[in-house]
């Protein structure tokens, strides 16, 4: 008989001992359900459940990385496709897939990891059923436990003062101090542009958000909000809906008291004075969803209550969601594909690229009564301590409040945009600008290979009133409004200009990046403010020498400009001397005196004030 070693038998113990550890299932308590809900756990336990699952559920279950961020944390993914993962990761853009992809994005804001560790629960639950009904059967998750992990391990107990539990939270922000919540469109983080990656390769159908409330005391215990006004398509809007009306009956069976909105108090300090409902913009995850003909869920537990209950509902609301797109996946990924189709017919459609409250835009009207579960409540106008007009909440009190709610979203007047035939075209010189935001957001585009003359293009030709800077950083940019009229002009193009045709399946999305009333385009963030700088000027004494010569139909204008402006010199003359005698406002004005001769000479910085992108309505060659 042969015998093995020693050395043999420790080597097989020891790869049993190896495997077995591997293959057993993840099935323990979280850091969060061992503490009694009082603590959540480090990335560590993200990172190591994610392998494990893996394991256990090899055909099931993909533990991926979505990206690096900018402290070098690997953010991970937990993918699962009960019917293979493998073969969904890549497909032609356009084609329907087999099953609804739904995004699940935890600690957007890591000090709100409600989502984080609701979601590894009911993975667990999910992945360990055997229940016909279980949701995961009829449609892929892509669970991103914690989006901003360098803000999660960077944790303190002072950081969400606004919250009840956990003991320790982590940060709002990246390292970098960026709102990812705020990013979407500019994608400036490291953790964004991986995440824009993950959302081309995915082709979510859905994508739900999960965060916590900042510091209104209410008893509602979920909010779940949607912008779908921002779309194109109304039977998507209208399932959008449909879909969130369904997921707030399931948590109203379980007995949880949602909310279909996320309210703003009109006054801070008084409930009293009834609830707004924000439209929100495209830097928001919900929103940014929506312009690419998909759906975005804002999920917003209850700060106040404790981190137990909250985990409760949360796990709830995405139990919902799930069995929601489940049910009704297929007619919504027909749905997102016929408004795919319709993107490509938006060339010279008017479309609305923002909106606005009416609160915000003028007086307005409550739309209508609401009943919100809160607490009594006290208007202090000489607060104790601090002095002044402030509320304070009696909690062991709770009482429901009927106020006024100010829901009316209509499209902003200025954001209201005729979309070109054709498309934009990007100047070379701006081309390395704009490029990285046509990849990142997964746009088509094309580089223009030969120069073309005299191309007719509509421009922007802005009024230095017309170019509004706040005063403010927002997410370390300088935010930018500008308004003006596009108008025929002929452009000469070189090569190495980028054309973004408007027939693609994400025109909404090019039309948000390149229009420069849209909320959240390049325009908007400050990408193009060189534009509106004045670099150069004409010093004082030259602009009067050179009025004077022109006043007196010097020769030396025709030195200067030439024959054509020589010759209506005296034409100029006489308005002006007309002016002069009729207009009490203009003599009394040196500088409109001085301004009405330089208007008549060449501008000396033709570029300043164009809006450095262009709209075709012809075909490029
Ligand atoms: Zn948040």
């Amino acid at each position: 008989m042969y015998r093995f070693s020693r050395k043999f038998w420790f080597a097989l113990l020891a790869l049993c001992f190896t495997n077995c550890i591997h293959a057993a299932a993840w099935n323990a308590a979280l850091h969060a359900e061992k503490t009694g809900f009082q603590e959540t756990g480090r990335y560590e336990e993200v990172e190591r459940i994610c392998a494990a699952l893996a394991r256990q559920y090899p055909t099931w279950v993909r533990c991926e990385s979505v990206g690096s961020s900018s402290e070098g944390r690997i953010i991970r993914a937990i993918v699962v496709n009960r019917s293979g993962v493998s073969g969904n990761a890549k497909r032609p853009a356009g084609t329907i897939r087999k099953s609804p992809v739904v995004l699940v994005i935890g600690g957007t804001h890591a000090g709100e990891i409600d989502g984080k560790d609701a979601g590894l629960i009911l993975l667990r639950e999910l992945l360990a059923s055997k229940a016909h009904d279980n949701p995961l059967n009829k449609l892929v998750m892509v669970f991103v436990p914690v989006f901003n992990v360098d803000g999660h391990e960077n944790r303190g107990r002072f950081l969400r003062p606004n919250q009840n539990g956990p003991l320790e939270q982590g940060e709002r922000t990246t390292a970098r101090r960026i709102n990812l919540n705020r990013d979407w469109m500019l994608a400036q983080s490291p953790e964004m542009q991986s995440m824009l990656a993950l959302v081309r390769r995915w082709d979510p159908l859905l994508t739900v958000d999960l965060h916590v409330t900042d510091g209104l005391r209410y008893r509602h215990d979920v909010a779940l909000s949607m912008s779908p006004m921002f779309g194109i398509d109304p039977d998507l809007k209208h399932q959008s809906e449909v879909l969130q009306q369904d997921v707030i009956a399931q948590l109203r069976r379980k007995g949880h008291q949602p909310l279909d909105f996320y309210p703003t108090l009109n006054d801070p300090d008084n409930p009293d004075a009834g609830v707004i409902q924000d439209a929100d913009a495209p830097r928001f995850s919900h929103v940014y969803a929506v312009l690419r003909n998909r759906i975005g869920l804002l999920v917003e537990d209850y700060a106040w209550n404790d981190y137990k209950s909250r985990i409760e509902v949360c796990k709830n609301t995405l139990d919902a969601v799930l069995r929601s797109v489940a049910s009704r996946g297929q007619s919504l990924l027909n749905l997102t594909q016929q408004a795919d189709s319709k993107s490509f017919q938006l060339g010279g459609r008017q479309v609305a690229l923002d909106w606005r409250n009416t609160l915000e835009t003028g007086p307005a009207h409550a739309s209508e009564q609401v009943y919100l579960q809160g607490y009594q409540y006290t208007l202090h106008e000489d607060a104790p301590v601090v002095g002044g007009r402030q509320v304070s909440y009696d909690m062991s009190q709770p009482e429901v409040w009927q106020v006024p709610l100010f829901k009316n979203i209509r499209p902003s007047a200025e954001a209201m945009v005729s979309l070109p035939q054709q498309g934009y075209l990007i100047p070379v010189a701006w081309a390395s600008v704009v490029r990285p935001y046509l990849q990142l957001h997964g746009l088509d585009f094309k580089s223009i290979k030969r120069p073309l003359r005299s191309v007719s293009v509509e421009t922007m030709r802005v009024r230095e009133q017309d170019v509004m800077l706040e005063a403010q950083s927002f997410q370390g940019r300088q935010r930018t409004y500008v308004t003006g009229q596009w108008k025929p002009e002929s452009v000469d193009v070189l090569p190495g200009a980028l054309f973004v045709p408007i027939q693609q399946r994400n025109s909404l999305l090019a039309a948000h990046l390149l229009e420069p009333a849209a909320p959240d385009s390049l325009s908007s963030w400050g990408l193009f403010n060189t534009a509106y700088e004045i670099s150069d000027y004409i010093a004082s004494h030259r602009e009067l020498e050179l009025a004077r010569w022109m006043y007196e139909g010097h020769e030396k204008i025709r030195a200067l400009y030439g024959d054509v402006l020589f010759h209506q010199l005296p034409n100029l003359k006489q308005e002006f001397d007309s002016r002069l005698a009729t207009d009490e406002k203009f003599k009394n004005d040196p500088q409109a005196r001085l301004g009405y001769w330089m208007a008549q000479l060449p501008p000396y910085d033709p570029h300043l004030n164009r809006y450095p992108i262009f709209r075709t309505h012809l075909k490029i060659p």
